[in-house]
């Protein structure tokens, strides 16, 4: 039984997430104390909550009873079974976490599995959908992972009701690989989608992320979504390099003007591109976990964040890796080597 301490480090709701899905993973029971202990509001949160139901029906798990604002969990996994399984959040609470959390899982599974999560797909603080299938699924598909992500319907705070969906065959050993460098840019382009909101507001968008990168008008995409899958509005810029994707999202806030959204899309991405790392702070955190189950590897990243550091913590406490932060040419390497549980 392994224990952890919900408010150490991040404190947030991955401290939960990569614990459910290396407990299924691994057959190993974990007791979670302080879920969230970090968060305004402590506990589970709906999006947290169907991840838990989610692992759990995925591999059969018994747990401690939970709802909305349950700090601590006990989870007993049992055999991964391979299957069709639909969740809903209920809320705009993010679909793409919950579906990042199963992933890993389902690899493993004895045989194909289809899910579908229905929620928020386009949230702020979380990957949006597209960001998982261009950027995380294309590391993971590198490793040998195949996997189909499919957007079925985009979900914006407060309102949710986005659907996102995912074909993930069983892989028995993932590939391990050493990302040292990106490689050059060698596609670039914008979208700007809005839902239920005037059409303008996407332009003025792309006016500003397309001149600071000098895109082509092919690759200034305005996208019109029917309303009924709104209101909201979200902007990606997306880079593929030689090696691997970025991409960089800003979603639209009431109060907060199309051109300052703008501004902070193209303001990441400069940041990134003038690091020269593999990976931006997010795409750091998210590789942990599949890099640990190929048992070894490395990347270099922008940004060292708290974030990851609590991931890499707890994928150590299930895994036998050990994950190792290095400086190099004012860059972070991240390098995982096979290694003893801690
Ligand atoms: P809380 O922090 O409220 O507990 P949570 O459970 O929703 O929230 P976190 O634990 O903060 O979330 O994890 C959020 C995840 O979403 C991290 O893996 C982070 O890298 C990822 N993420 C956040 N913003 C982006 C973004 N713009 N693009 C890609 N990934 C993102």
């Amino acid at each position: 039984m392994i224990e952890l301490d919900g408010s150490h480090g991040e404190g947030g709701g991955q401290v939960l997430r990569t614990a459910l899905t290396l407990s299924a993973l691994t057959g190993t029971p974990f007791r979670i104390t302080k879920i969230r202990a970090n968060r305004a509001k402590p506990g589970l949160m709906r999006q947290h909550l169907v991840a838990v139901k989610a692992v759990a029906a995925v591999c059969a798990a018994e747990h401690t009873p939970v709802e909305v604002g349950t700090q601590t969990l006990e989870f007993h996994p049992d055999r991964i079974r391979g299957s069709e399984y639909h969740f809903d959040i209920g809320t705009a609470g993010s679909a793409s976490l919950v579906l990042q959390t199963l992933l890993p899982v389902l690899l493993r599974a004895d045989q194909p599995s289809r899910v579908t999560v229905r929620g928020g797909t386009h949230n702020p603080l979380a990957p949006p959908m597209h960001y998982l299938e261009r950027v995380f699924g294309r590391i993971l598909s590198q490793m040998g992972v195949d996997v189909e992500f499919e957007l079925l319907r985009f979900g914006f705070y407060p309102r949710g009701g986005g659907e996102v969906a995912a074909q993930i065959a069983p892989c028995a050993h993932l590939r391990a690989l050493d990302l040292a460098t990106r490689g050059p840019a060698q596609n670039a382009y914008a979208e700007a989608f809005v839902a239920g909101l005037p059409m303008e507001i996407a332009r003025r968008e792309l006016d500003v992320v397309c001149d600071a990168f000098q895109l082509s008008e092919a690759n200034c995409r305005l996208c019109g979504l029917p309303s009924d899958q709104g209101p909201g509005n979200v902007l990606l810029l997306t880079i593929d390099y030689m090696h691997v994707t970025e991409l960089f999202s800003a979603i639209g806030e009431r109060g907060l003007r199309a051109e300052d959204l703008a501004a902070r899309v193209v303001a990441e991405a400069r940041a990134h591109e003038a690091s020269g790392a593999v990976a931006g702070e997010h795409l750091a955190d998210q590789l942990l976990i599949p890099f640990a189950l190929a048992g070894g590897g490395s990347f270099s990243m922008s940004h060292l964040s708290q974030h990851t550091l609590t991931n890499a913590e707890v994928v150590q406490r299930f895994l036998p890796v050990t994950v190792v932060f290095t400086r190099q040419d004012g860059r972070t390497l991240c390098t995982l080597e096979p290694g003893m549980a801690r």
